[in-house]
């Protein structure tokens, strides 16, 4: 074969106009670009919990046997006891980020066409676009919620509450009446649930066409870990099985997620403490939207980019949301984080943009 030859053409043509998904700059690149050693880095982008993990895992991972396939069965025992819903409706990924991917897997073909209510997660514009189907993005009507006129001859549509980037939790009943207006598939992402401290999981023993997707990345601390879950009808859950890839998830992962939902008293502790931090911080920030999740949605007087640009040069890490669809140029998502990296980023935005 020669060189010459154009092995390109062999990507999926739908596949090539993707754009590559951006996870921001990282502690280690920031330092080397602004030189700034990387202690004095907040991170306040990627809606993590800054306390970490229950100190109960470092025991967990003692004894896991790394020379067997992983054995998911008691991470969904301990999921089902968490969550109250029976096994049978409990699925687990490598974060949810992959059950999404599944999930659009096995309900999205080429030229399907998917509803996303904007500004949301860009993620699911990206797994329905793997699919080759097509996102239809929706602007979402007052206070955030979500339009109860759905378009017809879709396929999935995503809701997410409490929603990233804009903090607020949907109401039961916009979510039912999506889930009742429509014969496509609903996925409801309750990534932030533990913050707002409420859930609709319930609804999906009463609709045969809503999937919960859930993770441990947020209020369990386990970002690093990859771990997800979703709650859904048992013809879903059982098509899930069928589709998804067997031993995603890692042992030590699996091990993790036990440990966790074991030490709710944690949980508990952390919740509490970043939704005070949460209040404290929008109590400064007239600008800020309530929000019912770990992180604000700030309006910004100057361009978003600018800003983020200005606190990025000052080590302070947050999230520019002209990139989500739908949100326009001025627009910060910044994440809560422990009560001193707050007061760096609160007294760094105060100085440059007072709106
Ligand atoms: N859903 C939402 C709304 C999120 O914000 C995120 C992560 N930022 C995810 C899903 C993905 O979570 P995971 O880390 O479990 O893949």
């Amino acid at each position: 074969m020669s060189d010459q030859q154009d092995f390109t053409k062999n990507v999926l043509p739908y596949l090539s106009q993707l754009e590559e998904d951006e996870a921001g700059p990282n502690p280690a690149e920031i330092s080397r670009r602004y030189g700034i050693p990387e202690e004095r880095i907040v991170m306040l982008s990627r809606n993590e919990n800054p306390y970490g993990p229950s100190p109960l895992l470092r025991v967990a991972l003692r004894n896991v046997p790394l020379h067997r396939y992983p054995n998911s069965q008691p991470f969904l025992k301990a999921l089902s006891s968490y969550t109250g819903c029976p096994e049978e409706c409990l699925v687990a990924g490598a974060g949810m980020d992959e059950i999404i991917t599944t999930i659009c897997r096995i309900f999205l073909g080429r030229g399907d066409a998917a509803l996303i209510p904007v500004p949301t997660y860009n993620f699911y514009g990206v797994a329905v676009e793997l699919c080759g189907a097509v996102p239809i993005f929706q602007s979402r009507i007052s206070g955030f919620a979500v339009d109860r006129k759905i378009p017809k001859r879709i396929k999935m549509a995503f809701l997410c509450s409490p929603n990233n980037p804009t903090g607020n939790s949907l109401s039961e009943e916009n979510v039912q009446a999506v889930v009742e207006g429509t014969d496509a598939i609903v996925f409801l992402d309750e990534a932030y649930a533990e913050f707002a401290e409420k859930s609709l999981l319930e609804l999906v023993g009463k609709y045969d066409n809503l999937v919960v997707g859930r993770t441990l990345s947020k209020a369990f601390g386990l970002a690093g870990l990859r771990l997800g879950y979703a709650v859904a009808p048992p013809w879903i859950a059982q098509q899930y099985r069928r589709v998804a890839p067997l031993f995603s998830i890692s042992s030590l992962s699996l091990a993790a997620g036990v440990a966790a939902l074991q030490d709710l008293d944690w949980l508990r502790e952390c919740v509490k403490k970043i939704v005070s931090e949460r209040e404290r911080m929008r109590e400064r920030l007239a600008c800020a939207n309530p929000s019912e999740g770990n992180f604000l949605y700030v309006q910004t007087q100057e361009k978003s980019d600018v800003v983020a640009e200005r606190l990025l040069c000052q080590g302070i890490v947050v999230r520019d949301c002209s990139s989500f669809p739908g949100s326009g140029e001025h627009c910060l998502r910044v994440t809560v984080g422990r009560p001193e990296e707050n007061d760096r980023f609160l007294k760094e935005f105060e100085r440059g943009d007072t709106k």
